[in-house]
This record gives structure tokens, sequence and C-alpha cells, in this order.
């Protein structure tokens, strides 16, 4: 069963040697991870998993089916139904275990840098300076409200009633999580579900299951449990709709596609699931005469190209106003030409990885000839690529112009290298067709006039508006979207409301003296 076949070194453009813990979990068997161990599916079946950066198998998962699932779902609920992370731990022992799950990421950050430069191709110091201090960070910030989540007192009645409220777990929760920056994106969900008490069973995207496993090893040593994370790796079509049609599973939490979103919500309506979804975007970036535009530049060539495009939030509608249009395109150009594009594991650090799949580099290429042909011009990129990265899923940095706002290119997610840029006039007039659009996730705007900044912020329909800056998260501040791209927000506060339950309880009481 065991499968390794890292091309680590002869054919490859130089690429770092994999440290020897990474080597010991690619020699793992595939198994999933139930109840506090590997555990293996009942049927056996696997599924290759593929390293983006070369085109070739890396790893065989296993690929739970329906009573897998199951399997991993009853482990929750055993562990939610005995109490093993509430009753029987007390907040504070909880605070506890995730603040050193968080530590146990950042000591582990080497493995974890490797693990998801294979699986997604994302750069590997990207990874570890980037994915892995901000998924710690996580964990820290969320181990300090599992000690915080107070309940309320009611004026409900002044005579003979006490009432209160308690914050409880929601139960079981089922996460289903993407590829695009695979440890980051369980951390988020992980450590709010986690802080609140509930028992989770994660669904790591198919592409990408390595730092989902490795991170379940780590919550044992941390004290998590046995039972309280799971992990089922396999098909989204097989294994997550199983986790979303569970009966014994309250809640998920789901980031992904609209139309995996969709079934999900089609799927939760059977039994009324709690549900709570982060989705695409086309996000909206503006940038005025009146700005720094160097820095605007930067911002806004990041904004689109970071991780390949491969962003919820790529700020792939590129407005900039009339009078610095001819010279900013060109600019960006220049910057775009100059990114260097490689392996995950490159030895000479690269700027963007691979795409993730031979599939999504074939639409990202698709949507590009079809902008070609709509009349577009591509002024930069556009292609495979060849040479020594012909193997893997590379697209190149690409940059089109020439567009109208009803092109495919400016309203669909493309999540590859690829940015439209088109001239405003003014204020009115960005704001109408920034917000043109069924995804409503984040927008930006570079300018320095402070009416200029408010105005958009204001008018512009999406959950974050970053200004003269771009992609900037953080455990304390909310994030999510508003129109299809999501519902509920997570980080900071808001994102225990996704995971808790109010209880209200209503307590009679005599005066004793009568
Ligand atoms: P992308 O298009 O970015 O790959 P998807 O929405 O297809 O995003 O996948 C995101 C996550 O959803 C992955 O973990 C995937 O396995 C899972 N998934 C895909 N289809 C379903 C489904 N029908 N039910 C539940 N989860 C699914």
């Amino acid at each position: 069963m065991m499968s390794i076949d890292v091309r680590n070194g002869d054919h490859l453009p130089a690429t770092i040697s994999l440290d020897l813990e990474v080597q010991r979990i690619l020699g793992l068997p595939p198994k999933m991870f139930v109840n506090g161990a590997r555990t293996e599916t009942r049927r056996g079946a696997t599924l290759d998993v593929i390293n983006p950066s070369t085109g070739e198998a890396l790893w065989r998962a296993a690929e739970a089916d329906r009573d897998d699932v199951d399997v991993a779902v009853r482990s929750a609920r055993a562990a939610a139904d005995l109490g093993v992370w509430t009753v029987r731990m007390s907040p504070s022992d909880r605070q506890r275990c995730l603040w050193r799950l968080g530590d146990l990421i950042a000591r582990e950050a080497r493995v974890f840098g490797q693990l998801d430069a294979l699986d997604c191709g994302r750069p590997v110091s990207r990874v570890e300076l980037g994915d892995v201090p901000a998924s710690a960070e996580h964990f820290a910030y969320y181990a300090g409200w599992a000690t915080k989540l107070n309940g309320r007192t009611f004026p409900a009645d002044t005579r003979g009633m006490h009432v209160y409220s308690v914050r409880e777990p929601v139960g079981v929760v089922g996460l289903i999580t993407p590829w695009n920056y695979p440890l980051l994106m369980a951390a988020w969900k992980l450590a709010p579900a986690l802080a609140a008490g509930n028992c989770v069973v994660l669904k790591p995207a198919e592409q990408t299951p390595l730092s989902a496993l490795y991170l379940a090893e780590l919550a044992i040593e941390a004290g998590i449990p046995e039972g309280v994370f799971n992990v089922v790796t396999g098909i989204g079509a097989v294994a997550g709709a199983a986790l979303v049609e569970h009966p014994a599973v309250d809640k998920i939490g789901f980031t992904g596609s609209v139309d995996v979103a969709r079934s999900i919500v089609r799927a939760s309506a059977v039994d009324l699931k709690r549900v709570s979804l982060e989705l695409g975007g086309k996000s909206p970036n503006i940038v005025f005469a009146d700005a720094d535009l160097d820095l605007a530049l930067e911002g806004s060539l990041w904004a689109t190209m970071g991780n390949s495009g491969q962003s919820c939030t790529a700020g792939s509608r590129l407005y900039v106003q009339e009078g610095i249009y001819e010279e900013f395109v060109q600019a960006l150009v220049v910057r775009a030409s100059s990114l260097t594009v490689g392996a995950g594991l490159a030895s000479e650090a690269c700027d963007l990885g691979p795409l993730i799949t031979d599939r999504q580099m074939t639409r990202v290429l698709g949507w590009i000839d079809s902008a070609k042909s709509d009349g577009a011009t591509v002024v930069c990129g556009g292609q495979r690529m060849a040479g020594e990265n012909a193997q893997g899923f590379y697209v190149e940095p690409t940059v089109i112009t020439d567009v109208t706002d009803d092109l495919d290119v400016v309203k669909e997610e493309i999540f590859g290298p690829v940015m439209a840029v088109m001239p405003f006039r003014d204020c009115d007039e960005v704001i109408e067709r920034a917000n043109n659009s069924r995804f409503g996730l984040a927008a930006g705007v570079w300018s320095n006039d402070l009416s200029t900044v408010h105005e958009v912020a204001g008018r512009i329909r999406a959950g974050t508006i970053w200004v003269n800056t771009w992609g900037l998260t953080s455990p304390a501040v909310p994030f999510g979207g508003m129109k299809q791209s999501g519902k509920g927000r997570e980080m900071g506060e808001d994102a225990l409301d996704l995971y808790t339950e109010t209880k209200s309880i209503w307590m009679g009481w005599q005066n004793p003296s009568k």
C-alpha cells in the first residue's frame, strides 16, 4: 500500500531536501485519524495525491466512504456525549491544550512548510513564515476564548425568577476545508470550534490531506483527548457529502466553491443542520490617482498574483483611475513579468508556485482564451509555462486589458494568476461597477483622500475593505462574505457564534421566610 514517490532531487531543478520527519510522514500507510490514532478505512480504497509542482503522485491517501465517515462521526459523538472535552475538562484545561497546539505548530514549522508545499505547491517559505505562524496565532487567540465564553443574566421578571444564559458547544462539528492554504484554512475553523468545546471531524481537500493528518497527531501531543479531533480523507462528493448528511453531525463549517456550498445547503435542509460558509469572490481593487502609486502597484500585484491567484480574496478586478491608467498598467506588466515561478520546494525561493491540478490549469487557460476571443488584450503572460516547469501545472502571471464589465474574466472567479485591469472616471462610477457582482468577500481602495476612502469603504458591499493595503487578516478581526461569498463570519469574537448555542435558563425561587 505504501507509496513514496517524492522525486526529491535528481530530475527537478534543485529542490530542498525533505526533513526526516516529512520522510516519515510520506512513508505512512494511507489512513484516517480517528479516536486518537491513524485508523484504516474499512475497504482500504486509496486516492493518489499529486504534487502539482511535478504532476507526479506523491502519496496515497485513504479514501473514506460513507461507512468510514460514520466511524469518525461516532468517535466525535461519543467524545461529545461523554463530555471528555467539556464536562471532564475545565475551560482552562482546554485553553492550555489549544495554547500548546499553537506552540507545537510553530515548533513544526519546517514540517508543515514542506507538507503543504508538496501538496499544494505553495512556496515553502511562504507556508513556513506565513501560514504556520498565522495558524499558531489562531490557536493562541482562541485558547484565550476558552475561558471567556460568558453567559448573561436577564431582568426577565423582577420577583421570583432568576434568568441567565450559558454558551454551550454546538456538539459535533464537520469541517470541510479547501486546498489553497491547507494548514491555515483548517486552523481558521478548528481553533474556534475546539475553544468552544466542540468535537470535530475535519475533511481536508482531497488534494491536500497531509498537514491535517499531522495536525491531528500534534493535537494528541498537546493533550486534546482522543475523539475530539478526527480527520477523514477522501473525495468531497463522497466523504464530504456523507459528513454533511450525517444525522449525528450538528453543524458544518465549509470553505470552498459556491456550487458545492449550494449542495451543502440543500443537503442541510433535511435536518436543518447549522451551516457556515466561506466562499469565493471576485474582489474589486480600486486605485485612485492620488494614491501612493508604488504602494498601490505592489499591493495590487500581490492582491491577485499571491498564491498564484488561488485565494478567495484575490483582487482580480483592478480598477485604475483615468490619468494614471496607462502608466500603471505598464508598471504592472513589468512587475508581473518579473515574478519568479517554480516548485513549492524550489531551493531558490520563488514568488509563485503552480496551480493545484491539471484541471484547474486547463480551466484558467480557458478563461484567458475566452477573454482573448472576446476582444481583450493579454498584455503579459497568458500561457502554460514551458522549460523546467513544463511538467507541473504552471500558468504565467497574466494581465488582461481592454475588457468590458460583462466578460467572464471580469465576472467569474478564476482562481489563477490572472487580473483584469480597467480604467474608471470617478467615485460613483467605480462604486457602482465594483458592486455589480454576485460576490462580496473583499475590496481594496488605494487613495490618500479621506473622503474618497470613507465613501468607497462605506458603499462597497463586501465583508472586508482594505484601505492602502491588501490581504491582511488577523485572528481578532472578523472575516467573511456578503452576497454569494458566504454566510457567517470567521475569526474574532464572531466565530464563536458559529460554534456555540446559547441556552437560556429560567430558575424560579421563593422567599424562604414566607
Ligand atoms: P474547489 O473548487 O476550490 O476545489 P470545492 O468546493 O470543490 O472547492 O472543495 C472544497 C472542499 O469541499 C473540499 O474539501 C472538497 O472535498 C469538499 N467537497 C467537494 N464536493 C463536496 C460535496 N458535494 N459535499 C461536501 N463537500 C464537498
